[in-house]
């Protein structure tokens, strides 16, 4: 995915928009293709917040019938096949507790949702990239603890340099978050293409906020 679709897709999310019109319509009708599974832990959080835990529709039937899930939500479009009918289903549950990794991926989008979607020299939410806040050319790394979300024109400015020698000072040193820290800014920005069955298991709140 392009960056400017992970910032267009937070701008939406952020800037409130009809988040509740882009729910699932048409469910009966919806594309096999997009009937992904939310995919629960026992304890009913979810297994995966970034990247969420999603599986395609086959694996969850599958794991359904193998008897490792529980179906606790399921859309309108079904699948056929000669000995059964089966609504397909849109959350499912692990039978089996998994232990939660602490950190999350290094990825892309993992380190803009921790410096928020802005530029860490100053704050703006637009033309965003990565800087290398040790330069690589000085022997800076790509990691959790080394790379910062910077605007283009804040990355051209500081150039081939630290950030000392720039002039130039980040809002927060760049650490690596860990999950529940990732988790907490996640909350800020709700994908938008999430299922209305998915909501209850992703932000317990969102009764209470709305
Ligand atoms: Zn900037």
């Amino acid at each position: 995915m392009l960056h400017s679709e992970l910032i267009d897709r937070a701008e939406h999310a952020r800037y409130g928009s009809s988040d509740a019109a882009r729910f699932a319509r048409g469910d009966a009708t919806r594309n096999l293709g997009s009937c992904h599974a939310l995919v629960l832990n026992a304890d009913y959080t979810p297994l995966s917040y970034y990247p969420l835990s999603l599986w395609p529709w086959q694996t969850a039937i599958k794991a359904v019938f193998l008897e490792r899930v529980d179906i606790v939500a399921s859309y309108e479009r079904e699948v056929h096949s000669p000995s059964l009918d089966m609504k397909i289903p849109s959350v499912i549950a692990l039978r089996q507790f998994v232990r939660p990794s602490e950190y999350p991926a290094f990825t892309r989008f993992n380190l803009f949702l921790r410096d928020k979607f802005v530029c860490q020299y100053c704050g703006s939410p637009d033309q965003l990239t990565f800087d290398h806040v040790v330069p690589r050319r000085l022997g800076g790394r790509t990691s959790w603890e080394n790379v910062a979300t910077a605007c283009a024109p804040c990355n051209m400015r500081k150039g081939g340099r630290t950030p000392r020698q720039a002039h130039m000072r980040l809002f927060n040193d760049p650490i690596r978050p860990t999950t529940w820290q990732l988790q907490e800014s996640g909350r800020a920005f709700p994908p938008g293409y999430l299922h209305e069955s998915w909501r209850d298991w992703l932000y317990w709140d969102v009764e209470l906020e709305s």
